[in-house]
């Protein structure tokens, strides 16, 4: 199985004085046995890779331009995250997909470009409540891996996030059984499409606080978490980090 990531997503939160949180995670935990990833806003990427804390974690950004460069005014693009301290950028994260109207062809391009700069890409799916009262989650996911991995995907270049849009900033998650099934459907269904496809890491994410995460981790298939709000906190992110 590949090695376990904690991945921090701060959405459309921090400013400079925020990045004391990543020295101060780094200061509790200076040899994870995970690995740490913060994904700040992009403007903070590169004097947070500055920081001594933030020398020490792997830096990602929250969404790319398809095209590598041009005239997209107020878009970024994968090569200048690159270029600011990122190894990895967050692509198709619901919000994006509900805020932006973002589909599966577009996300998949986003990759493409990811892929082309050198970073990696974390690819997010997840079912609405609607969906899944209805009992379309498993064609729900399976549908939007088949749509938003591009080819050339490796275990590499792609990492894969399960996020159901209703477990999001609520504090409800769904149970182990359910977490599980998404994801032994996600390692098969990937299977098809990526070589190494055991090798994919597979993240859950939704809720994930320092209390939920031992048990969500101890799933087969889970390979660690991409956290919202807790990952802003270096107490709650530590915990978390602690628990994988
Ligand atoms: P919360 O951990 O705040 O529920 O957010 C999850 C998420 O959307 C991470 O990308």
């Amino acid at each position: 199985a590949p090695r376990k990531l904690a991945a921090g997503n701060w959405k459309m939160n921090g400013d400079l004085a925020s990045l004391a949180e990543i020295d101060a995670l780094i200061a509790a935990h200076p040899a994870p046995s995970c690995e740490v990833l913060v994904c700040p806003p992009a403007v903070l990427l590169h004097p947070m890779k500055e920081r001594a804390g933030g020398a020490r974690v792997a830096l990602g950004g929250q969404d790319c331009h398809a095209d590598l460069a041009g005239a997209h005014t107020g878009d970024i693009s994968a090569v200048q995250l690159k270029d600011a301290g990122a190894s990895h950028v967050i692509l198709g994260h619901s919000e994006r997909r509900a805020d932006h109207g973002e589909t599966d062809a577009v996300v998949a391009a986003k990759a493409a470009a990811a892929h082309a700069a050198g970073l990696i890409a974390i690819i997010c799916v997840g079912e609405t409540e609607t969906q899944r009262d209805a009992d379309q989650t498993l064609a729900v996911i399976a549908s939007q891996l088949d749509g938003s991995i591009p080819e050339g995907a490796t275990a590499a270049n792609t990492v894969i996030a399960y996020e159901p849009v209703w477990a999001i900033g609520t504090g409800r998650t769904p149970t182990l059984d359910q977490i599980a099934e998404v994801h032994a459907l996600m390692r098969e269904r990937l299977g098809g499409r990526i070589g190494d496809a055991a090798q994919v890491r597979l993240l859950y994410g939704g809720s994930v606080k320092p209390g939920n995460a031992a048990q969500i981790f101890a799933l087969s298939d889970v390979d660690g978490a991409l956290v919202g709000g807790a990952s802003l906190k270096a107490a709650d992110f530590g915990a978390i980090i602690a628990a994988l």
